[in-house]
C-alpha cells in the first residue's frame, strides 16, 4: 500500500484528534466519531472488450450518519485502496456538517485506471458495481456523486442501473446530467465554490484578488472551473497543470483558449505561447495563492518549505500532509482547508437531491446565490472561531463541523 495514501488517513485522523482535544471529547466519543459506520468491499467482474473476464475491487465507506443520508463521490482511479476511501469518508463528515446540510459522509472508489478503458468497459464496470453496492444505497440512505475521473455520464448509468432494480430514482445520485435530473449549476460547483472562498479569503488576508497571481494543479471539474471563475474575476492564473504536464506564462494564461484546448487535446501539456513546466515545479513557482485540484498528498515535509504562495486553498480532498500544513503556519502562509474549499459541490449536490425529490427545477441563479449564502456563512464562521480560539482555518474549521456531529449523535442517543 502507497504510504503516501496511508499517510492520508492518518492525516484526517490527526486533524480529528486536535479539534477534539480542543473540544474536550471524552475517548468513548472519539472512538464512536473515528469509526466508520460500515465499509464494504466487493469485487466487479467486468467483461472486457477483448472478450476476457477481469475483476476489480470496489469500495463504499459510510462513515457517519447521524445528520443524515450519506453523501460522498466515487472515485475511479490505480491508488484507490481502503484507507483512501476511508479517509475520504471521513472528510465529507466533516464537510457537510461544516457547510450545515442534512448529509453525513461517505465515499466510494474502485482501483482501476479509467483512462486507459473504453465507453462500454466503464459503463458495464460501473453497472456492476451499482448492482453489488445497492444493498446500501438509497435516497434516504447513501447518495454517491462524481470524483476523480467520475462525470455526469457515470452518474446516469448508475441511476438507470439503480432505477433499473427500484423504479425511477433520480435522487439515488447526484452530479446527474441535466436532462435526467441533474441541477443547473452542480457542474461548475465546486470550481465556483474555490473562487468564492478564495475572494473571501483574499478580503480577509488583505490580498487583492483582482491583482494576484494564481497556480492550480488539476485541469479537471475542479482546477478548470476555478480556473475559469477566477480568472472572470480579475486574477491572473499564471500556471496550470495536469497529468500530463504544466503550463506557465507570468503575464496569465488565456484561458478561455486553455479551456478549448485542453478539451480537444485532452491535457494543458503543449499549450502554444507558454512555458512547459513539469508537475514538481507548480508548486515552487511565484505565485500568490497556490490551489492544489488533484489527488490528495501532493503538500508534504518534502516540498511546502519550497511554496512561495501566500495562500493555499485547498480544493482537492486531503493535499497537505499534516507535516507540511505545520511548515505552512509556521511560515505564515494561510491555509483554506479543504473541507471549506471544496464544499460548493456537495452543498449543490444537496440542492440537486431536494429538486429530485421534489420533482422540481431551480433556476441557476436561484443555485448559485444559495450556494453563494451557504459558502460565505460557512467562511464567516470559520474566521470567527480561527480568531476567537486563534486557531487556524482548518482547526476552526474542524471544530466547529465535530461539534455539530457530536450534537446529532447525543440527540439521537449515541
Ligand atoms: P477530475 O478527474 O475531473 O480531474 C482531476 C485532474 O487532476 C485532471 O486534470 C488530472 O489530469 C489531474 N491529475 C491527476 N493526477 C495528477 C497528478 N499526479 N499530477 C497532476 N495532475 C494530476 O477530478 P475532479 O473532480 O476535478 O477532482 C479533483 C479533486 O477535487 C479531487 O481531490 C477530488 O476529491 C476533489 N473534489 C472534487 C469534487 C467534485 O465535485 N468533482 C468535489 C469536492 C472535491
Amino acid at each position: 500500500m502507497n504510504e503516501e495514501r496511508l499517510n492520508n488517513y492518518e492525516n484526517c485522523i490527526r486533524l480529528f484528534e486536535r479539534a477534539a482535544s480542543r473540544l474536550g471529547l471524552d475517548e468513548e466519543m472519539r472512538l464512536l466519531l473515528k469509526t466508520p459506520f460500515r465499509e464494504i468491499r466487493v469485487r466487479v467482474p467486468v467483461r472486457m472488450d477483448d472478450g476476457s473476464t477481469r475483476i476489480f475491487v470496489g469500495y463504499r465507506v459510510q462513515h457517519n450518519g447521524a445528520r443524515g443520508p450519506l453523501k460522498g463521490g466515487i472515485r475511479y482511479h490505480p491508488d484507490v485502496d481502503p484507507d483512501e476511501v476511508r479517509a475520504l469518508a471521513m472528510l465529507m463528515t466533516w464537510k457537510t456538517a461544516l457547510v450545515d446540510i442534512p448529509f453525513g459522509g461517505a465515499k466510494g472508489g474502485i482501483a482501476c485506471d479509467p483512462l486507459t478503458m473504453s465507453r462500454g468497459e466503464l459503463e458495464r464496470l460501473t453497472r456492476k458495481f451499482t448492482s453489488r453496492i445497492d444493498i446500501v444505497l438509497g435516497i434516504n440512505r447513501d447518495i454517491p456523486a462524481p470524483d476523480v475521473n467520475t462525470n455526469a455520464q457515470i452518474m446516469a448509468w448508475i441511476m438507470d442501473e439503480y432505477s433499473s432494480r427500484h423504479g425511477y430514482t433520480p435522487g439515488i445520485v447526484t452530479g446527474k446530467p441535466v436532462d435526467l435530473g441533474g441541477s443547473l449549476g452542480r457542474e461548475e460547483a465546486t470550481g465556483r465554490g474555490v473562487s468564492i472562498v478564495t475572494r473571501l479569503a483574499c478580503r480577509e488576508f488583505g490580498l487583492d484578488l483582482a491583482r494576484a497571481t494564481v497556480a492550480i494543479q488539476g485541469f479537471g471539474n475542479v482546477g478548470s472551473y476555478a480556473a475559469r471563475f477566477l480568472h472572470q474575476a480579475g486574477a491572473r492564473v499564471v500556471a496550470v497543470g495536469d497529468l500530463r504536464g504544466g503550463v506557465y506564462d507570468s503575464r496569465g494564461l488565456d484561458i478561455d483558449r486553455l479551456l478549448v484546448y485542453a478539451r480537444q487535446q485532452g491535457s494543458v501539456a503543449g499549450f502554444p505561447g507558454a512555458r512547459a513546466i513539469s508537475n514538481p515545479e507548480i508548486f515552487r513557482l511565484p505565485c500568490d495563492i497556490l490551489i492544489p485540484a488533484a489527488l490528495g498528498g501532493v503538500l508534504t515535509k518534502a516540498n511546502a518549505g519550497e511554496v512561495e504562495a501566500k495562500m493555499l486553498v485547498e480544493a482537492a480532498n486531503a493535499p497537505t500532509s499534516s507535516i507540511g500544513d505545520a511548515i505552512f503556519q509556521d511560515r505564515g502562509v494561510v491555509v483554506v482547508p479543504d473541507i471549506l474549499a471544496n464544499a460548493g459541490g456537495v452543498t449543490v449536490s444537496y440542492f440537486e437531491w431536494s429538486q429530485n425529490i421534489q420533482q422540481y427545477r431551480w433556476e441557476e441563479a436561484r443555485v448559485n446565490e444559495e450556494l453563494e449564502r451557504i459558502l460565505t456563512r460557512a467562511y464567516e464562521s470559520v474566521s470567527t472561531l480561527a480568531k476567537e480560539e486563534r486557531a487556524s482555518l482548518r482547526d476552526a474549521a474542524y471544530m466547529l463541523a465535530v461539534q455539530k456531529v457530536v450534537e446529532a449523535e447525543r440527540l439521537r442517543g449515541s
